[in-house]
């Protein structure tokens, strides 16, 4: 059974909203997981201090909004990343050991197909 893709366009609209919140949605590892929680908790932060100290709209939606477009931007290459891993996988647990670009049967553990070259580690 395959496994689940990450939808991009839902992970940069996610983080769009609330930052990191993309980046658990795509959730590519665990470092990044971390990273999401602390954009979220910076995030509400954020929104405590311009609630209580109100400064002027030109100086709050602009940081707030380049904030949103990083942290969706970010969220989207995560998804990305989340499906290239998902993709490889599959491919790998459909022939161990076995090149998926050549077929040439593989030793140990390498980073790239002593054949043909192909990149076998993301
Ligand atoms: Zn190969």
């Amino acid at each position: 059974m395959p496994q689940v893709r990450k939808n991009r366009f839902i992970a940069a609209i996610y983080s769009f909203l609330v930052w990191g919140l993309g980046e658990l949605y795509a959730g590519v590892n665990n470092l990044k997981i971390g990273i999401g929680i602390v954009l979220m908790i910076f995030w509400f932060i954020y929104l405590g201090a311009v609630s209580i100290v109100l400064p002027p709209v030109y100086i709050s939606v602009p940081i707030y909004l380049l904030f949103s477009l990083l942290s969706s931007f970010d969220a989207y290459r995560d998804a990305e990343k989340f499906n290239i891993k998902v993709e490889f996988e599959e491919e790998s647990r459909r022939s161990p050991g076995i090149c998926p670009n050549c077929g040439t049967k593989l030793t140990g553990n390498p980073r790239f197909c002593p054949n043909c070259g192909h990149k076998l580690v993301e």
